[in-house]
This record gives C-alpha cells, structure tokens and sequence, in this order.
C-alpha cells in the first residue's frame, strides 16, 4: 500500500497520515519526491482498508503497491494528459471539452454530409461515424468499410471537423489509421490484447471504450496495454456496462469519471447514447456526464434515426444537439470549463458563408 500526497501538502499533513498509519498498528515509510511525498506502509497481513487514510488532508490516492498498471497511473505522471490534433484547435482533456458527433454508421455520403453539417454547426471538433461496425447479427448492417471511411475523410476536408472511427479488428487497423485522426477502439473489443498492442504502436490518438462488463482497474489496464506499446495518446471513455436494469439499453456508471480520474492523468469522455440506448435519456446524462467533470462526449445523432441503418433509437435529432449543447453550455462555466464555441472555428465561418 501506498500513499500519495498532493504535491501541495504540507510536512504537518504528512506527519498526521503517518501518525493515522502507526494508529492502525502499521509502519509508515515517508518517501519525498521532488514532486511530492508517497508513504510506503508495512506490517499488514493483508489489503488495508484504504477509507481510513483516503479522505485525510492532503492525501492524493491510496495504492495497493501491487497494482499491476504504471503509465496509466497519476504516480507516473501527475498532471491531466492533454491530446491535441495537428492542423486543429481541438484538445481532448484541457479546459473545453471534446465533443465527439455523428451517426453510428455512415451509411451513404448524402446520410454522412447531412449530419456533418448540424455536427459542424453545433460547435463539436470531432465528427464520429463507423465504418467497421461490431454488430451483434452477423446479417445486421456491417459498414460501409473504406468507402465509409473516405466519405470521412471528405468531411475532414469541408467542414475542419476530427474523424473518429472505430477499427475492428488488427486486419482493419492500418487502414482506419490512415484516415482517421482518432482510432476508436470498442467495448467489444476492450482487451482484444493483440489489438490493443497494435493501437499501442500507432502514432494516432487511441479512444478506448469501456468493455460491457470490465472493472475500472481492467478498463486502465486495457489503455495500459496500449500505451505499454509507446502511444501515450489514450483517451478513456465510459459507455454504460451491462446490470440487471432494463430500463435502458447500459447502466451508465457516471461514478467511474471521477474513480478514473483519480487514479489516472488520462482524459475522460462520457457516451450517454449506448450508455441508454433511448433518445430521450441521451441529452439528461450528456448534462450528468459534463456535471460529473467529463472531459468531453461521444453523442449519436441522425436526421432520420427511424431509418438509421444501426442504433436509430439512441440516436438524436440535430435540433436535439443544438438544445442540448447550449444546457452543457451553461453546465460547463459552473466547473471552470467551456464548450467548442461555433462561431470562432473556421469551418463554421465557411459553412455560413456558402
Ligand atoms: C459505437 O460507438 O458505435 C460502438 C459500437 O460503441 P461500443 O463499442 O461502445 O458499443
Ligand atoms: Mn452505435
């Protein structure tokens, strides 16, 4: 076990945790850094119960040293990890959230560009859309595949937006990284560990989706495959796993931004569409998500979602991003943060123009 403490805390609060360690009959081995003070602690006979020493003044975390990930962790880098784009204004884990739109899958280039528009005007810098879709009948709609993704990269061009989508498999990777500015990696496919490596030795950003059933500690262990590779380019995010409720499509477990937050630098997107797989849930917890600190979302919209070719009934209406993004807008400034605003990026101005 471990303490860490806040790079701020001072010798007195220190000393108190040390004292709070000898109190549990255990021994205290303070260790400072030249970022700040980690206390070792021995003499337990098994895993100590971290609430007495977690919620102490100064204290950052409290460890297991056994725990198995590094590069992931905020012992190894204490500062948020921010990811930026080259060519573009957009950041992922700064100041203003990311916001990531689009349909589940391009399904043509007039669905595509239709979408893409209210995307771009809604103020979002990325433009999300699969080309590679995991579906679960195997006679379900399966993507459009590079055609899907050239259609994207069209839209990279027109309207300045970042493309997300998703590689499928390690056949599929090169090809999606070739075109994409941000590789998704599903939940289906959360710790296909070959895949993991492969996105691991890629130079572009990797968004890693939560697994349907995966701890918080296998998720980082996922994104610590990927950067054990050398891609220190990792963006975490939250998709809903699978529970007993049946009210909506995932339980979405808004409690892991902040449990993920404090155990890694990496950033934290929130995706309130699969996380419900009900439209009319989708803007509520896209506000939950920004109010819990979510460094951004993963939103699915359709013009026409009653004839989406996948995942139609979580998909919004544009009219629905536009309302909703104003709400978060609002929701934002409360925390010290801000939302894409439209009318300072190029594309918009080019938009308007036509
Ligand atoms: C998707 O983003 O369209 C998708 C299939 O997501 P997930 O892997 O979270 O189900
Ligand atoms: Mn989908």
């Amino acid at each position: 076990m471990l303490v860490v403490m806040q790079a701020h805390a001072t010798e007195q609060q220190v000393e108190a945790v040390c004292e709070a360690i000898t109190n549990l009959g255990l021994r205290p081995h303070s260790l400072p850094g030249a970022q700040r003070t980690a206390i070792g602690i021995t003499g337990n006979a098994g895993a100590i119960e971290p609430g007495a020493l977690e919620d102490l003044p100064g204290v950052a975390e409290v460890i297991p040293v056994s725990k198995p990930y590094k590069l992931v962790s905020r012992e190894m880098k204490a500062e948020n990890t921010i990811i930026s784009f080259p060519g573009s204004p957009a950041t992922i884990g700064g100041k203003t959230l990311a916001m990531i739109a689009g349909p589940c899958a391009i399904e043509s280039r007039e669905q595509a560009f239709r979408i893409a528009e209210h995307v771009a005007n809604s103020g979002a810098q990325f433009f999300r859309g699969g080309a590679f879709k995991p579906r679960t009948s195997p006679y379900a709609f399966q993507g459009l595949g590079e055609e899907g993704l050239r259609i994207m990269a069209e839209i990279r061009d027109r309207f300045g937006l970042r493309i997300v989508t998703e590689a499928l498999d390690t056949e599929s990777l090169a090809l999606v990284e070739e075109y994409a500015d941000m590789i998704q990696i599903g939940a289906r496919n959360m710790q296909n560990f070959s895949l993991l490596r492969a996105a691991g030795r890629s130079r572009k950003p990797i968004l890693l989706k939560r697994g349907i059933a995966a701890t918080l500690d296998e998720f980082l262990m996922a994104a610590e495959y990927v950067m054990s590779e050398g891609n220190y380019q990792v963006v975490l995010c939250e998709r809903g796993i699978r529970t007993f409720t049946d009210h909506t499509r995932n339980t979405l477990d808004l409690s892991v931004v902040p449990a993920a937050q404090r155990l890694s630098h990496l950033p934290i997107l929130v995706d309130p569409s699969h996380g419900t797989g009900k439209r009319n849930k989708v803007i509520p917890l896209a506000r939950a998500a920004v109010a819990v600190g979510a460094d951004g979302l993963m939103i699915e919209v359709h013009h026409q979602p009653e004839k989406a070719l996948s995942d139609g009934m979580q998909s919004i209406y544009p009219a629905q991003l536009m309302q909703g993004f104003e709400q978060l807008r609002r929701i934002a400034v409360v925390l010290g943060r801000s939302m894409p605003e439209p009318a300072g990026v190029p594309h918009l101005r080019e938009v308007a123009s036509r």
